[in-house]
């Protein structure tokens, strides 16, 4: 049995330091705002090589106030990628803005330049930088782009803890960026958990002031803001993972590399590209074929898990139809149907990294 995700094989490797680390929160009733949260909000800040991080309660809040602390007129259109999870764009409708989805590039699998430039009008605002699969964007054409358009740039680095480009943590090169503690990514929580970063002194203000009720002293509201707290609890287990994620994202980028050795040269079948000067946290190692679903049930047969990211293109989902753009000729609308993710984690030894790779060269052969 290979599983795609083993959260219960990695509690076994650090239960001896996340239970007394939960025990410690409880035993101090330091449910809210405890030392913890701070401690994690410094040394997540300092892992990203940022000026400050913000912890909030999910990925999906930490975009919406990214979002919301830019104070775009409503109604801005704003430019979202339309192979993501929905939160990319959930995030933007909800703060009172226009969706306009963007194509990808077909070998990165991030948002294509090509398509923004296609879809920029006076209206537009920003540009979601989803970093997909843990693979940055192209930060350096994407942000001279938006400084020359007046954009700004909001990351997405739900998928992306650990991911590198030209030597630089993503979350650094927009204005304001979001993360994911959602327990199934490169660094989760055990619950729902979030974070903002950025370098820019105001913007962290005011994204913290937004997730705590417009407030930073106890009953001195500036304005409405909402509840969106880092529960002390998961900011406890996140400090405890912290420090094993740098030796998680090695051992990830190790099973790439025996994944694309033991894979490259089967016709048909298309393997994730690291761009020149990044970094890739494999967060998901997502392969493409015409033959997806029949490679998915011969693997299931051979005990092996695999996850489809993303089954439907956000520019075809019910939620969008009112866009019209799932009836588009782009490379999103088209490719859903031949992504398939191979189990990628720390969790996974050697020999079951071999296995997934006997068994997909036997599925082709
Ligand atoms: C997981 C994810 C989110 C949302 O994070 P939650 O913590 O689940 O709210 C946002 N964007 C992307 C790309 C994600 O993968």
């Amino acid at each position: 049995m290979v599983k795609f995700m083993d959260l219960k094989s990695q509690l076994n490797s650090i239960r001896d330091e996340v239970i007394p680390a939960i025990n410690h929160v409880i035993e101090n009733v330091e449910f809210i705002k405890g030392p913890a949260v701070g401690e994690f909000e410094n040394r997540f800040a300092a892992y990203i090589g940022a000026a400050a991080c913000i912890g909030v309660a999910n990925g999906t809040d930490a975009l919406e106030i990214a979002i919301e602390s830019l104070e775009l007129p409503k109604g801005s259109e704003i430019l979202v990628p339309a192979n993501s999870f929905i939160a990319s764009s959930e995030a933007v409708t909800r703060c009172g803005h226009r969706v306009v989805f963007c194509d990808v590039d077909d070998v990165t699998y991030n948002i294509s330049l090509k398509d923004v430039k296609k879809r920029l009008t006076s209206k537009t605002r920003a540009i979601i930088a989803v970093h997909l699969y843990g693979h940055p964007c192209e930060m350096d054409s994407l942000c001279s782009f938006a400084e020359a358009n007046g954009l700004f740039i909001v990351e997405d680095c739900a998928q992306a803890h650990g991911a590198y480009y030209k030597g630089l943590h993503v979350g650094n090169f927009g204005i304001v960026s979001a993360f994911s503690f959602y327990p199934g990514k490169n660094l989760g929580a055990y619950g729902d958990a979030g974070g903002i970063v950025t370098n820019n002194a105001n913007i962290a203000n005011k994204c913290r002031m937004i997730a705590n009720h417009g407030r930073i002293a106890k009953y001195d509201h500036e304005f409405e803001g909402r509840n969106s707290r880092l529960d002390t609890l998961q900011a406890a287990v996140l400090n405890v993972k912290l420090k094993h994620l740098a030796l998680w994202i090695e051992r990830r980028r190790k099973i790439a590399d025996v994944y694309r050795n033991g894979l490259h040269d089967i016709g048909g079948l298309i393997l994730p590209s690291e761009a020149p000067g990044v970094s890739h946290a494999y967060h998901l190692f997502v392969i493409r074929t015409d033959f997806r679903d029949e490679l998915a049930s011969h693997l299931k047969l051979k005990g092996i898990e695999t996850g489809i990211h993303y089954p439907t293109a956000l520019s075809k989902l019910a939620a969008y139809n009112y866009l019209n753009q799932g009836g588009e000729d782009t490379f999103c609308n088209k490719s859903d149907r031949e992504l398939l993710s191979l189990p990628m984690g720390e969790h996974l030894s050697d020999e079951q990294v071999l296995d997934v790779v006997a068994s997909v060269r036997s599925f082709f052969s």
